[in-house]
């Protein structure tokens, strides 16, 4: 059972890329903060410029509406909504319209079946199961001794690092979008822009450090499973 202790490989690979991810939410955190204080002259609600974004791509059957809690904003493509955090829905913060252009940017994704946005969709499902199992095929072929479902444990646990590798264009593209679209508009100083950039490029980096933590995860998984078969 020793998956679940801690070894050498969880001290000197997964605790350090941990800690720099926990950094780097903080980062994200503290941008999205100061931005949220800094009003774009543009006087437009995040749910305005949403919607503007949708107008400008010819989407008209997205809707946009408020959600609870912070920093939860997302697009839903099943019920084609997106929903925006009640301080992004009605702020005219710098740190709002970055946020609420980014998800317009994933509504306008899907309306154009952008690739990326369409594999990682598919592959939700897949990656929820593999990766639900992934720790019992794990277990069982340790306490069996058994190398093939070892393999296959870890293989079932990659998929989640492949999904987050997946999710890293659609988001970067959403960025991309939400600041073309800005400029596009023509609304917001030079100045406001940057600080929508800043706050989209510090929310992309938490996705990367996600990946990361998988990736550190997953190397564990190998290096202690092959010490193991030594012993
Ligand atoms: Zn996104």
């Amino acid at each position: 059972m020793w998956p679940f202790f801690i070894d050498y490989w969880y001290i000197v690979l997964v605790v350090p890329v941990m800690i720099a991810s926990l950094i780097i939410q903080g980062i994200m955190r503290s941008t999205y903060k100061k931005y949220s204080n800094v009003y774009a002259g543009a006087g437009i609600t995040g749910a305005e410029m949403a919607q503007r974004v949708l107008r400008e791509h010819g989407v008209t059957d997205v809707a946009v509406i408020s959600t609870g809690g912070e920093l939860t904003d997302h697009y839903d493509p099943r019920s084609k909504v997106i929903k925006l955090s009640s301080e992004v829905y009605g702020s005219r913060s710098v740190s709002a319209l970055g946020v609420a252009c980014h998800e317009a940017g994933h509504a306008v994704q899907h309306a154009q079946s952008y690739f990326p946005l369409v594999a990682r969709n598919a592959f939700v499902p897949v990656v929820n199961f593999c990766s639900g199992i992934s720790w019992i095929v794990l277990i069982v072929g340790l306490f069996m001794q058994y190398d093939l479902m070892i393999n296959l444990g870890i293989i079932l646990f990659a998929t989640s690092a492949v999904f987050q590798f997946i999710t890293l264009p659609v988001e970067f593209n959403a960025s991309r979008r939400a600041v073309a679209s800005l400029k596009n508009s023509g609304m917001l100083s030079d100045s406001e822009i940057a600080g929508t950039k800043k706050v989209l490029t510090a929310a992309a980096m938490t996705y990367v450090a996600a990946l990361a933590t998988t990736l550190a995860s997953l190397l564990r998984l190998i290096l202690i499973t092959r010490g193991n078969r030594r012993n």
